[in-house]
């Protein structure tokens, strides 16, 4: 039974920490919410009463936070004072890329291993143990990491150094949003010029205007598998947080002279979606501002 300490017990990390203890760990979970420190109680961890104590005597320290700056205070004021020389730190949360080099800098400069591991999956795959994990931190670290994260996860992939996980996801998470957002208007303008849906994706799901956007998570209801489209586009992955992922996408091109037109396009049409106040509607249900032709 391996010490672990969990920050940060939201919609993500509840679940991420519930699996931890149910593979066997000994978790000691912290949060500024009393509500989910409860939860996690009744999910097999023990809740601490700061982040300090559950750190002190931990094997691993995973962070699921919700940007670069609680990721940043937490280890400046708990994780690096505190931590054993020979503990792992796993940072979960999506932050920017600049923040989690300086950090792993940090943590190395203290003799400490540590990996950025954000993920792919929403709040079911992190409840269902399912996630995807992209990590970024040497070999040393990554093995170390390794198991804690595949008690958690359906896939870990080490993706090269510090920071080279967060690339990997808001460069995934950026082809996401612009073929999200050209799948919908695909269906919105196949509709205007009298094509019918269901025949439309039944000739385009099998030609190359194909992707993840439109056979996995079709934006339009009835057509395809299952998708937040049938359920009135709640419960999936909300626009707002797309628009996290996407700033931080259009900050480290900026920073590193990267050409994303296209990206910047897509960031575009979210941030005036967000700002119509559908921040908390799945992202594909952008298609109806699109279809009301809110969005230019
Ligand atoms: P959330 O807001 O539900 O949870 C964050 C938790 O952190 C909250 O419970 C909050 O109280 C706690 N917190 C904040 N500051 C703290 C501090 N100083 N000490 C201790 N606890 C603190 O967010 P979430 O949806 O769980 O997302 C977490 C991270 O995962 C984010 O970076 C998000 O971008 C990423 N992510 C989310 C999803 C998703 O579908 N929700 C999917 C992939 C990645």
């Amino acid at each position: 039974m391996a010490r672990v300490a969990f920050i940060g017990l939201g919609n993500m990390g509840g679940g991420m920490a519930a699996n931890l203890a149910k593979a066997g760990n000994d978790v000691r979970a912290f949060d500024l919410s009393e509500a989910a420190l409860a939860a996690a109680k009744t999910a097999g961890c023990l809740p601490v009463a700061d982040a300090a104590a559950a750190v002190d005597g931990a094997e691993a320290i995973v962070t699921m936070l919700p940007a670069g700056r609680h990721v940043e205070q937490v280890y400046v004021d708990a994780v690096f004072p505190t931590a054993s020389p020979s503990a792992v730190l796993i940072d979960c949360s999506t932050i920017d890329v600049a923040t989690a080099r300086a950090l792993a800098e940090q943590a190395a400069a203290k003799g400490l291993l540590a990996v950025d591991a954000p993920v792919s999956g929403g709040i079911a795959a992190a409840a269902g143990g399912t996630l995807t994990f992209m990590v970024g931190g040497s070999d040393q670290a990554f093995d170390r990491a390794r198991a804690f994260l595949e008690a958690m996860g359906k896939a870990v992939i080490h993706a090269g150094a510090s920071g080279a996980g967060q690339v990997a996801k808001m460069c995934n998470n950026m082809i996401l949003a612009a073929t999200m957002t050209v799948t919908c208007e695909a269906f919105a303008m196949a509709e205007k010029l009298g094509l019918d849906p269901q025949v439309f994706y039944d000739i385009s799901s099998k030609a190359t205007g194909q992707s993840w956007s439109m056979t996995s998570y079709c934006p339009v209801p009835g057509v395809g598998p299952e998708s937040p489209a049938d359920r009135d586009y709640q419960g999936g992955f909300a626009a707002a947080l797309m628009l996290k992922d996407l700033r931080l996408a259009m900050a480290a091109a900026e920073q590193a002279g990267a050409s994303v037109p296209t990206g910047r396009r897509a960031a575009e049409l979210y941030e005036a979606f967000v700002e119509s106040g559908k921040g908390g509607d799945d992202f594909s249900g952008i298609i109806r501002a699109l279809k009301a032709g809110e969005l230019g």
